[in-house]
Order: structure tokens, then C-alpha cells, then sequence
């Protein structure tokens, strides 16, 4: 049975790989939109290659572009953040949320509000707004499953009759580029180093986050949300070969994990395909070959992002969303060279320590702490620009 898909930040690494996916496999989706942000050439052809309905452009100074790139396909397009909300708001079974950073908020609530099946990779708007989101899926009907490989695999092997049974959730880290190095070596690392990551090939953004350990920081807020066993049953573990993609204790002492090759298509592809399970491309795993898998607990003095977030997380309310405008702020500084590495978590600790938090009840009270933060973090790279 053909399922009608659309897939938001179609043109990025997870989207691109979504779209890999249902290349290979005729006839299991019909897409009904893509978006992206200002990459029109990249929109227009994969809407043209997956036969799309519509193409959605964030930036509305390209619609005239992206119009010209699509003349002749008959494929209906948009520009700036309604026709993004419009994406996925059209009638179809599956929304892919692919977009990077708070900038999904919109869009993946309007999907959410429209109770659709959402695969969930845009994690900020679980870290940013998780109450809100949950309780509007609640509201809706609609089902989140996750596409972070740590958060799929935890679905995999979670009892989702008895969560009473899980005694906890542990996510595997990988560790990012700069494990072993010291904090004098890391005040030294360029952007090129921070986006070699050792094992996942994924946009710049998420890249820095693995570096700096903030990526796993803001998996545990993500995963107190999708999976709300209590922050205390949540825990990290360093895996540098990345094959365990996370585990789940029982009560009874049992460890379920789901394993597999450090492969983004398997986990976007349970998504799609939930319930089913199709074929993919993905080296098999042999762990013969592979011989050793090690584990270390992280080290929180050396990447104090990891800190940050797990104290975020414990104060609830706005404190996650701050974080995360911080450090979307920081990284994208750093990203531009205006500040070093390790600017990042100081940006980030300092946001926190000056922007008031509070409760968070709706999206529009989001949407102004995370103004408040970016304005604040905006002064705090300011101070530091080089
Ligand atoms: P990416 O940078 O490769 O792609 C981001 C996509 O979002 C692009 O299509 C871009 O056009 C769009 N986008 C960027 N800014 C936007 C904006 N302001 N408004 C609208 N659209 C915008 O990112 P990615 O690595 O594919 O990651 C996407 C999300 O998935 C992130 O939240 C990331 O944390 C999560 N994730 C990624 C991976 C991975 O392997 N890449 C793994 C797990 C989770
Ligand atoms: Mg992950």
C-alpha cells in the first residue's frame, strides 16, 4: 500500500538519505512536499526526482527562483515560514521532520496539530518545547517516532505496554572527533576538525554538537520526552565504534539494545516503514571484523556541554529551551569563525545563568525565550569575538 510522505528539510543530510530510501523503493511512498531552506537547486531537483506535489522554500526571497527551477513539472510551490506550516499541513500519512534547529518548530507543530504520523530527527523542538509538543500529540492523536539513532533504537527494545518495567535508558555516545584530547588541546580545534566526525557523516550543525558532547545532551532531553520514565532512569555512555545504538535496563537486570552499522538509513527507514520493516543498503554488521566494542563513562570536566544540558533538563521549564538557543547561536559563531571551540559552552553557560527561565505553557511562550536567549547569547559571542 503506497503511503503519502512529506519530508521537511528534504535537501540535508537525514532528508537526503529519506529520499535515497524511497528512490529505491517504488511504489511504498507517493511525496507529497519537500522543503528546505535556501537551496533551491537541491529542492527543485529532488522534487523533480521524487515526482512531489509541492516544493516549499524558507527563504521567500528565492520563490521566483524556485518557481523558475520548477516550470514545466507541474509540481505547486511556496516560499517563507507559512508554506513551510503548509508542507505539512497538506493531507498525507507520514511527516519526515528533517529541518535543523528551532526553525522546525512551526512546521512540526503543524503537523503535530494536524495528528499526523511524524518521524521525528529535528530534535531541538523536542528540546526546545517537549511538553508542548507531547501534550499537543496527545491532543491530536498524533504519533511520534523517532529517527535519532539512539532514540530509535530505544523504541525498538522499549516495552511500550510496561514502562513501569524499565528500570532505565541508556544512551550510547559515540564521543565525537576530539574523545581523547585535553581541554588546552581543544581550545585549538578548527571547524574542520569538529565536523570530521569518526564515525556519522551528517550536516555541520549536529556535527559541532557531537563535538562538543551537546548533541548527546540535548538526546536526553529529546529522550525524557519521547520516552517519560523519569530523569533519573536516564543515563550516557561512551561508545567510541558506535554499533550499540543505545539500551534499555529492565527491572529484572535484562539489557535490551538494538545494534546495527552506524548507518542513518536504518533508522529513517523503521520510521518510514513503522510498523513494517524494509530492506536497506546498509553494510550488514560483522562484528567479528569489528572484534572490540568498548565503553567509558563521559568525561563532564572536559565537555561541560553535557552538563549544561543534563542540569537544563533537571531544572525543566524554559531551561532547555535557552540552552538550545545558545547553542544554536554558539555554534553557528563558531561555525563563522567569530569564536573558538570552547567559547561554545561558556556562550552557553553564561545565556543560562543571565536569561530568567519559568514555566512554559504554549508555543508562543517558546517562541519569546527563545528570542530572549538568542538575544542574549548574540551579546555573549559579541564579548567574545576574535
Ligand atoms: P542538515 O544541515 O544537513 O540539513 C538541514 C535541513 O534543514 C536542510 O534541508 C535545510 O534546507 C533545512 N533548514 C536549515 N535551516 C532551516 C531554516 N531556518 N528553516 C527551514 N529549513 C531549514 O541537517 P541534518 O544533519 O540532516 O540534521 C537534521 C536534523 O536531524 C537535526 O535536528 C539533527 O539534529 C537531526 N539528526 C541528524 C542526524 C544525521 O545523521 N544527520 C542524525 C540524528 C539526528
Ligand atoms: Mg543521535
Amino acid at each position: 500500500m503506497t503511503r503519502t510522505l512529506t519530508i521537511l528539510g528534504a535537501t540535508g543530510s537525514v532528508g537526503s538519505q529519506a529520499l535515497d530510501l524511497v528512490a529505491r523503493n517504488p511504489g511504498r511512498w507517493q511525496v507529497e512536499a519537500l522543503t528546505a531552506n535556501s537551496d533551491v537547486a537541491g529542492l527543485a531537483a529532488a522534487a523533480r526526482a521524487s515526482g512531489a506535489r509541492f516544493a516549499a522554500i524558507g527563504d521567500a526571497a528565492l520563490h521566483g527562483a524556485l518557481q523558475a527551477a520548477l516550470s514545466g513539472s507541474g509540481i505547486e510551490t511556496g516560499a517563507g515560514p507559512a508554506a513551510l506550516c503548509e508542507a505539512a499541513q497538506r493531507p498525507g500519512d507520514i511527516v519526515l521532520t528533517a529541518i535543523v534547529g528551532a526553525a522546525g518548530l512551526g512546521p512540526t507543530m503543524a503537523a503535530v496539530n494536524r495528528g499526523a504520523t511524524i518521524a521525528i530527527a529535528n530534535k531541538e523542538t523536542l528540546v526546545c518545547a517537549g511538553p508542548v509538543v507531547t501534550a499537543a500529540a496527545k491532543a491530536s492523536g498524533a504519533v511520534l517516532l523517532p529517527v535519532d539513532s539512539e532514540h530509535n533504537a530505544v523504541f525498538q527494545v522499549f516495552d511500550h505496554d510496561r514502562p513501569d518495567r524499565v528500570a532505565k535508558i541508556i544512551l550510547t555516545c559515540s564521543g565525537g572527533p576530539f574523545r581523547t584530547r585535553s581541554r588546552a588541546e581543544l581550545a585549538e580545534v578548527t571547524v574542520k576538525d569538529a565536523c570530521n566526525h569518526p564515525v556519522w557523516s551528517m550536516g555541520a550543525k549536529i556535527s559541532i554538537d557531537s563535538a562538543t558532547l551537546m548533541n548527546k545532551g540535548l538526546e536526553l532531553i529529546e529522550a525524557h520526552h519521547l520516552f517519560p520514565v523519569g530523569l533519573d532512569r536516564l543515563d550516557v555512555i561512551i561508545h567510541p565504534q558506535s554499533v550499540v545504538h543505545s539500551m534499555v535496563e529492565y527491572v529484572d537486570g535484562s539489557v535490551l539494545a538494538q545494534l546495527g552499522s552506524p548507518d542513518m538509513r536504518i533508522p529513517i527507514a523503521y520510521a518510514m516503514a513503522w510498523p513494517d520493516r524494509i530492506a536497506t543498503p546498509a553494510t550488514r554488521l560483522d562484528l567479528a571484523q569489528i572484534a572490540n566494542l568498548s565503553f567509558e563513562a563521559p568525561d563532564l570536566a572536559r565537555f561541560p556541554c553535557l552538563q549544561l544540558a543534563w542540569d537544563a533538563m533537571r531544572a525543566e521549564g524554559s531551561a532547555p529551551c535557552i540552552l538550545n538557543a545558545a547553542n544554536e547561536v554558539a555554534v553557528a559563531a563558531f561555525i563563522a569563525g567569530q569564536v573558538g571551540f570552547l567559547d561554545i559552552d561558556t556562550i552557553v553557560a553564561e545565556t543560562l545563568a543571565r536569561v530568567a527561565s519559568g514555566p512554559v505553557g504554549s508555543i508562543e511562550e517558546v517562541v519569546e525565550i527563545d528570542r530572549a536567549a538568542r538575544a542574549e547569547a548574540t551579546v555573549q559571542v559579541e564579548m567574545r569575538t576574535r
